[in-house]
């Protein structure tokens, strides 16, 4: 099929790049004139483990091409996904802008039957939204369908997730068109479930606001935990081995950040306020996010009495392991709150340095993990990569001033690191 795809982030160019493989003719879209240059030479723009070689592969076989043009892609394709950012706007409900602006270069292309697909998460009546926008160009009904396909990739596992869905979800108001979209993703063999737009853009808001209620609700576990000696590890163990329960998102940690729970959360309380019901369940979720990463900075300052003046080591920057995505990264708070009180910040992360550098010139960037431990008062872990699991944690003891870890993803088995001389601190413990 003739494919294009606008907006090469993180699921844009994903979805592209698979769509390539599985043999489709691809035109992926992008407005950014230094990401469009360097998808052409067949550099990845994100860190994506396993992207880069199929990128390369499908762009040699001529299966993937890149552009800086919407009206071209269009009039060459069948079918468009739109899958341009969504931020949150200034009252947390999401920044449409972007997926408006592709909306009327879309219609303004469109010359024989086109299905419009929006991949982006976006509000509840948002492919009403497209579908008006391109008839106020005068585009006939009958040459163009919206379909609402929401994406459930995982930033580190995208491509895998992308070529084995657990679901792919069809929202349209005509069937014809839903079975266009079947037909383009039966080779992945992945389960599909046609339902109206509405429930279609619903499902993706419901989704992300149930698993971040998982990790609130374990976090707020956590903190039962450290308040009657507890253990949270334990205790999520045991509830995850009840299948009706599973052991998912059940990681009790410094609470759930990235570019998408923050404002697909946001974005359900707003759409169900609109609808005229209160979800007081999802402020809740909210709330219990927002308390936890400041809770575990208190105990870090309580331990060291004051942070003035003190050497902080940060193990991880990403917003979560195997992705350079730093976007409501835990991370940043953390260094935020840590420079604001004083301290000197040393940092180390395997692929996400150079984008925190940009928002923290200040910070002091290492080879390593152990540079990062070099004369620090404290060592806190904020993403769990596998690197970090894997350390020696008695070379990492000796580089630091005084051997106490605050481990905010509970990596660590607490004998280990006490066997290295280290105190030991974590969450829900
Ligand atoms: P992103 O910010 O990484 O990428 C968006 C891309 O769109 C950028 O490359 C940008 O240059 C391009 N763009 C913006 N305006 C454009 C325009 N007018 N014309 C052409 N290109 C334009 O975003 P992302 O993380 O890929 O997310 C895209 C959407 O998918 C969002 O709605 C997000 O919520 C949703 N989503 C993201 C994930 C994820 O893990 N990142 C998962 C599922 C769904």
């Amino acid at each position: 099929m003739k494919v294009a795809v606008v907006g090469t982030g993180y699921v844009g160019l994903v979805t592209g790049v698979v769509l390539a493989e599985l043999g489709n003719d691809v035109i992926c879209v992008d407005n950014n004139p230094e990401k469009v240059a360097k998808l052409r030479s067949g550099v990845p723009t994100i860190y994506e483990p396993g992207l880069e070689e199929i990128l390369k592969r499908v762009l040699k076989e001529g299966f993937l091409t890149i552009s800086d043009s919407i009206a071209d892609a269009t009039r060459a394709s069948d079918i468009v996904f739109i899958a341009v950012g969504t931020p949150p706007g200034p009252d947390g409900s999401p920044d449409m802008t972007a997926v408006q602006a592709v909306a009327h270069s879309i219609a303004e292309a469109i010359d024989k039957p086109t299905v419009v697909v929006n991949k982006s998460t976006v509000p509840v009546g948002s492919g009403d939204m497209v579908e008006e926008i391109i008839r106020s160009h005068g585009v006939d009904s009958s040459l163009f369908d919206v379909v609402s396909n929401p994406e459930f990739l995982r930033e580190g596992s995208a491509i895998q997730d992308t070529l084995k869905p657990e679901r792919v979800v069809i929202g349209s108001k005509r069937r014809e068109a839903a079975v266009k979209l079947v037909e383009l993703y039966a080779p992945l063999g992945a389960p599909m479930q046609i339902t109206d737009l509405n429930s279609a853009e619903l499902i993706k808001y419901a989704s992300n606001t149930f698993l971040a209620m998982k990790i609130s609700f374990i976090n707020a576990i956590s903190r039962v935990c450290e308040l009657c000696g507890a253990d949270v590890g334990d205790v999520a163990k045991g509830m995850g081995s009840d299948s009706r329960i599973g052991p998912q998102f059940l990681n009790a940690g410094l609470g759930w950040g990235g570019s998408c729970f923050p404002k697909d959360v946001q974005g359900l309380l707003i759409t169900a306020q609109k609808c005229g019901y209160d979800f007081g369940l999802v402020r809740e979720v909210i709330d219990i996010n927002d308390v936890q990463t400041p809770h575990f900075l208190d105990r870090i300052e309580e331990r060291l009495g004051g942070l003035n003046g003190k050497t902080i080591g940060i193990l991880g920057l990403a917003f979560k392991p195997n992705t350079d995505d730093i976007r409501d990264a835990r991370s940043l708070l953390v260094i935020d709150h840590f420079l604001k009180k004083g301290a000197k910040v040393q940092a180390y992360d395997p692929v996400a340095m150079e984008p925190v550098s940009k928002i923290h010139p200040e910070v002091q960037y290492t080879q390593n993990a152990y540079e990062v431990a070099d004369s620090a008062d404290v060592i806190v872990l904020i993403t769990e990569w596998n690197e970090f699991k894997q350390l020696d944690m008695d070379r990492l003891a000796a580089c630091m001033k005084q051997p106490i870890l605050f481990d905010g993803r509970r990596v660590y088995s607490r004998a280990i690191v006490e066997r290295a001389g280290f105190e030991y601190y974590t969450i829900g413990a």
